[in-house]
C-alpha cells in the first residue's frame, strides 16, 4: 500500500458512493484517508465513517468559512469527539482572507482548536489562504504536527512553514499554478504529504476529485522533483510515518 490521502471530505461527495470511493482507491494503492470536517454538523457523520472503516482517520474541526454558524458549546463538543476518537486529528481550521477579511474573528475560533490539538497531542490541519502574515504570528501556538493543507502559496512561504517543522499538503490545485515546478522544487520533500481534498480541487472544473487519482498526482510531483515515482513513494511513506509518529 503506497499512498495516504491526508485530506478528503468523504461526506461531501454528491455523485459517488463512499464505499466505492474507498474500495477503488484501495485497489489503486491508497491505504489511509484523513477525513476532514468543516463544521459541527459534520462531526457525527465523520465519527460514523471512522467507526465503519478502519482506514479512515477522522478529523474534527471548524473551517474558517463557517465560523459564524457554530453552537455556543462547540469547544466542549469538539473536545468530547477528540477524546472519544484517540486517533482523530483536529481540523480543518485556519484563516481565509479571500473569503473573510475579519482575521480576528477567524483567529478567535482557530486558537481554541490549536490549543486542543496541542493539549491532546493531535495533528492539526490548517487551511490558510492569503493569510501568511496572520498565520506566521501564531506559528508558536501550533502543535509540532501541523499540516498546511492544499498549499498553493509562494516558495518563500512554503520554506517558512517547513523551517518551523510543519508539513505541506499538496493536491491537484498546485498543478494549476504557473510556477508549480519552481514551488514544488523549492520545498523540502521530506515534509510533504499528498491529498486530494476530494470532492474538491479537481483539475477539470465541476467534476469530483477521487482518491484513486492520487497515483497520478504522485507521478506529476515526482517528475517536478526530478525523482522516480518509486523514490517518491518511499519518501511519502516515510513522511507519513514521521508525521503520525509511528
Ligand atoms: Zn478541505
Amino acid at each position: 500500500m503506497l499512498y495516504a490521502d491526508s485530506h478528503i471530505h468523504l461526506q461531501d461527495y454528491k455523485t459517488q458512493d463512499i464505499k466505492n470511493i474507498v474500495n477503488t482507491a484501495q485497489k489503486n494503492g491508497v491505504f489511509v484517508f484523513v477525513n476532514a470536517s468543516s463544521y459541527p454538523a459534520d462531526w457525527s457523520k465523520i465519527a460514523e465513517l471512522a467507526a465503519e472503516y478502519p482506514n479512515i482517520i477522522p478529523a474534527f474541526g471548524i473551517h474558517p468559512w463557517y465560523i459564524n454558524d457554530v453552537p455556543e458549546n462547540w469547544e466542549q463538543k469538539l473536545k468530547q469527539y477528540l477524546k472519544k476518537y484517540p486517533k482523530a486529528w483536529v481540523g480543518e481550521c485556519g484563516i481565509d482572507r479571500l473569503k473573510n477579511p475579519d482575521i480576528q474573528a477567524q483567529i478567535k475560533v482557530l486558537l481554541p482548536q490549536t490549543e486542543l490539538a496541542k493539549s491532546l497531542n493531535r495533528p492539526l490541519i490548517i487551511h490558510s489562504v492569503k493569510a501568511d502574515d496572520a498565520m506566521r504570528e501564531i506559528f508558536e501556538k501550533l502543535p509540532q504536527k501541523t499540516i498546511f493543507h492544499s498549499f498553493t502559496g509562494s516558495s518563500e512561504w512554503g520554506k517558512q512553514i517547513q523551517k518551523y517543522g510543519f508539513y505541506i499538503g499538496l493536491n491537484f490545485s498546485i498543478l494549476r499554478k504557473k510556477n508549480a515546478i519552481e514551488i514544488v522544487k523549492s520545498l523540502d520533500s521530506t515534509q510533504i504529504l499528498l491529498e486530494t481534498d476530494g470532492p474538491y480541487q479537481n483539475l477539470e472544473s465541476r467534476t469530483e476529485t477521487l482518491p484513486q487519482n492520487l497515483p497520478n498526482l504522485a507521478e506529476k510531483i515526482a517528475q517536478m522533483l526530478n525523482i522516480t515515482l518509486s523514490e517518491f513513494q518511499s519518501i511519502l511513506q516515510q513522511n507519513w510515518q514521521n508525521f503520525i509518529g509511528e
